[in-house]
């Protein structure tokens, strides 16, 4: 049995093998044809949008660490996906192109959270200023310590490290903008330090001289109608009369009892008035600084004797200037 079949078998055998290889040689022809015509790629898509094909995946991830992620801007502290991409093999037809490039920018204008990291500097726990880097906090807070090293100022400069997604709400300055804000800042807390008295945030930082105190605010005396509205302080003529606070002259001119008389607007309704002056040196409109001389002093107006007639008025009402200074 075995020896009459064996011919038929081999024969039937030989039959399959040429029908397997004429099917593996028709799955190749069609295998090649469809690679003629198509080719493998990516496709990406973001949250269901499509957003084009690329090449090579591996090469194309690192495109996107490089280019996206590792971002080398040197106030962005991370970068990540709002939606991750998904990527799909596919084939596509080799008329069509790929558009890594374009992808690439999609995804770093449309598809990213970026996340900033700045220094902020406060000065006795009020926030004063913001910069990219710590270097450059650091460099600002060192050189305030040195110029203020002297002024014996309790000035607690702090950094800390912040995070925003969103950098224009922040106002980041530019060193030297933060170097300024933080110095003016020192420096009123160095005035106000140095400050005699504050009134209505006013700060009095000068005697307008020193002298005698010859009548003081509220007396009753038979030369005048009313009560005494401010403190007199004798000296010699020609003494020099300084303005308290910094301000604006509003007045400088003969004004009746008061002889010659200046008038400083010091804001928030604060005004100084220095009467009985013997010369005045500032006019009307003249800003002035706490410590500039604006007259001298004399006897004129209702006097009988060289004195500084020093009045403090709020709002137009006149106040003890003995609350505040002398
Ligand atoms: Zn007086």
């Amino acid at each position: 049995m075995y020896i009459i079949l064996k011919p038929k078998l081999l024969h039937l055998t030989k039959d399959i093998a040429k029908v397997i290889a004429i099917i593996i040689s028709g799955f190749l022809l069609i295998l090649a044809m469809i690679f003629i015509k198509y080719k493998p790629v990516y496709e990406i898509t973001v949250a269901g949008e499509k957003l084009g094909y690329i090449k090579n995946l591996k090469e194309f991830k690192k495109e996107v660490e490089e280019q996206i992620i590792n971002q080398q801007e040197k106030y962005i502290a991370n970068v990540s996906f709002i939606e991750e991409p998904t990527y799909k093999m596919k084939l596509l037809s080799r008329a069509s192109n790929e558009n890594e490039k374009e992808i690439i920018e999609d995804l770093k204008l449309n598809n990213t959270i970026k996340t900033y990291k700045y220094y902020e500097i406060s000065l006795n726990n009020e926030k004063k200023s913001c910069v990219d880097t710590l270097e450059e906090a650091e460099q600002i807070i060192n050189q305030i310590k040195v110029e203020f090293s002297e002024d014996n100022l309790e000035l607690n400069l702090q950094i800390s490290e912040k995070y925003t997604e969103d950098l224009e709400q922040i106002n980041v300055d530019t060193i030297e903008v933060a170097t300024t804000v933080v110095e003016t800042a020192a420096q009123e807390i160095k005035e106000e330090s140095e400050a005699i008295a504050i009134i209505n945030n006013v700060k009095i930082s000068v005697l307008p001289v020193t002298g005698r105190i010859t009548s003081r605010y509220g007396e009753s005396s038979s030369r005048r109608k009313s009560t005494h509205t401010g403190l007199d302080i004798a000296c010699i003529t020609g003494t020099d009369i300084k303005a308290v606070s910094e301000g604006t002259v509003i007045f400088a001119a003969r004004q009746g009892s008061y002889g010659n008389l200046v008038k400083i607007d010091h804001g928030n309704g604060v005004e100084t008035w220095y009467g009985h002056c013997n010369k005045i040196y500032a006019k009307v409109g003249d800003k002035v600084k706490a410590g500039d001389v604006i007259a001298a002093v004399g006897s004129t107006g209702n006097s009988t004797g060289p004195h500084l007639h020093l009045e403090i008025r709020i709002n137009g009402v006149t106040v003890n200037p003995q609350n505040y200074v002398y």
